[in-house]
């Protein structure tokens, strides 16, 4: 048996995982803290425009790009985007660098924990 087991580096696929992040998260100390920005629940309505923070590993979510604030779970059974109330995955996804700079986040953005290489 000289069966070469397909190790991949633990890289998600595009879009699974943050896009820029504020830090590496302080709770569970190896998920990333992404920006998530809410698309809203429902279409007719104008996009909210605001966004969270949201580890990917524990699902630690703060309102702001501060970790140090306080932050409280999503509810593992039934995740909601915190802004609208809607879906998770449905009513936010994660912010891109446009995105981050219309929220005016771009100072909380840790670079070097970036998905993406450019800036
Ligand atoms: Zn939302
Ligand atoms: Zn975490």
């Amino acid at each position: 048996m000289n069966q070469d087991h397909q190790h991949d580096v633990a890289q998600p696929p595009l879009n699974s995982g943050p896009i820029r992040s504020v830090a590496i998260c302080p709770i569970c100390d190896g998920g990333l803290c992404g920006v998530r920005i809410c698309t809203g629940d429902d279409p007719t309505q104008p996009l909210p425009d605001r966004g969270f923070v949201m580890c990917d590993e524990c699902e630690a979510v703060w309102m702001e790009p501060d970790v140090q604030s306080e932050h409280h779970y999503l509810d593992a059974q039934n995740p909601e985007c915190p802004v609208c109330h809607g879906g998770l995955w449905a009513a936010s996804r994660w912010a891109d660098r446009q995105d981050v700079q219309r929220m005016g986040w771009g100072d909380a953005i840790d670079a070097d924990l970036d998905a993406e290489s450019d800036v």
